[in-house]
């Protein structure tokens, strides 16, 4: 019985379905590849591919849908380097480590990563989280939830007490001990060991916290928190499975080990001195800023009881500092890759980050391309995803404005398809 409900469903797949083609009609697209905006094009969408993008309207024949966004600048769907789905900033919120069940995190995590699609996100990295996150890529390849494509680092590697420890801010009874399993390592051994479960446990990358950071439980923002040899096993056992590795670091010293040790991407680089820029150039390191999630960070410490006492002197002295480091870390020289640390602040205002980066003196056009084919570099998804091109996935977005010339109307995405299917219109 199995074998014939095996073959009764190939046969299915094999029968050829009707062609159905979908012309998206564009009064404008940027198609990610240059930097201008192309105007009345077509973009031909049949299935999740993009089978050809055109000049002029391209007239319907046959079974073929028609969306019109002759009034919108269409682009390709946009990448984040630096999500975390499980979780979102609330007042008080470190309660929620006591109080919610691992289903109670993945209801939450479903709706976040829906909020996150329809702002215009198609694909995400979630840079941490209790592994969860895994779970939610499933279910979002599988069909089950609607998100963007999700790569994952699962759980952050952290040393004892370090930002990412599990545990840290909890009572001694409550603690335990931390290991390699639960993304706690304390030596290059051990460091092999986490990189090698979060192979097993289904991550596409690995994250190290390399420093202190703002709102972990913990007196010390920016200070070292791996030995060199530690972030070099991380970094080695990592490159055995084809595993990128993105460091968060606050503090010069330990971005520097990161940068040596041969990270991919530094997040936040608050602190970053001349020697790091130096660094960065040398290493082709890039720099995913986060500059919302600062910004965010220091407007929350100033409300009462919003994080816990430990946390507010760090995100009043670390926030407000990020924009000013991209700033000057972009006229030196430095490669940036678009990320934002969602949820960090509330999901969905992603795009409020271009503002900033323009802000701080980059060219609108350049920061999105920084979060469309760059990222699709980083992510080692360049033929699939980033640019509006025969051949890629159908991930394509639409506001109302032209984003070259107003950077803000990314904030008000208006149309988004995913792999071929409609999310908002
Ligand atoms: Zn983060």
């Amino acid at each position: 019985m199995k074998k014939m409900y095996l073959l009764a469903g190939l046969s299915l797949l094999a029968t050829p379905l009707l062609a159905q083609r979908t012309l998206i009609h564009c009064g404008n697209l940027f198609t990610g590849t240059g930097n201008t905006l192309q105007p009345q094009m077509t973009v031909v969408v049949d299935g999740n591919k993009i089978t050809a993008v055109q000049k002029g309207y391209t007239a319907a024949s046959g079974q073929d849908k028609v969306i019109d966004l002759k009034n919108k600048t269409v682009l390709p769907g946009l990448i984040d380097m630096h999500v975390h789905l499980e979780s979102q900033t609330r007042r008080g919120g470190t309660i929620d480590n006591f109080t919610m069940n691992p289903a109670d995190v993945a209801f939450r995590s479903a709706q976040y990563a829906k909020t996150t699609l329809l702002a215009g996100f198609t694909t995400v990295r979630d840079l941490g989280g209790s592994g969860i996150n895994v779970s939610l890529r499933n279910a979002i390849n599988a069909g089950l939830v609607d998100g963007p494509r999700v790569l994952t680092v699962g759980k952050s590697i952290a040393t004892t007490g370090g930002h990412a420890d599990p545990t840290n801010g909890y009572k001694k009874s409550l603690q335990g001990d931390p290991g390699p399993e639960d993304g706690v390592i304390n030596s290059p051994e051990e460091a092999r060991k986490a990189v090698r479960q979060r192979y097993k446990d289904g991550s596409d990358l690995i994250k190290i916290t390399a420093t202190g950071g703002v709102l972990s439980n913990a007196k010390d923002g920016s200070g070292p928190q791996f030995t060199q040899d530690e972030v070099d096993a991380v970094v080695k056992a990592a490159n055995d499975y084809g595993f990128a590795v993105a460091a968060h670091a606050h503090g010069a010293e330990g971005m520097k080990r990161a940068i040596k040790a041969g990270v991919q991407t530094i997040e936040h680089g608050t602190l970053m001195d001349d020697e790091a820029i130096e660094l960065f150039k040398k290493h082709g390191t890039y720099y995913v800023p986060t500059i919302i999630a600062g910004k965010t960070a220091a407007d929350s410490a100033r409300h009462f009881g919003y994080y816990p006492p430990l946390v507010v002197p760090k995100a009043l002295a670390i926030g407000p500092k990020i924009q000013a480091t991209f700033g000057k870390a972009y006229k030196a020289g430095v490669k940036i890759a678009f990320g934002t640390d969602a949820g960090v602040f509330i999901h969905g205002y992603n795009a409020k980050e271009f503002e900033y980066m323009v802000e701080a003196g980059m060219p609108a056009v350049e920061a999105i391309n920084a979060a469309l084919l760059t990222n699709a570099r980083l992510l080692k998804m360049v033929d699939q995803i980033g640019s509006i091109e025969t051949g890629k996935f159908a991930d394509i977005i639409a506001v109302d404005d032209n984003p070259i010339q107003n950077i803000k109307t990314l904030q008000a995405v208006t149309f988004v398809m995913k792999d071929g299917k409609v999310y908002k219109q």
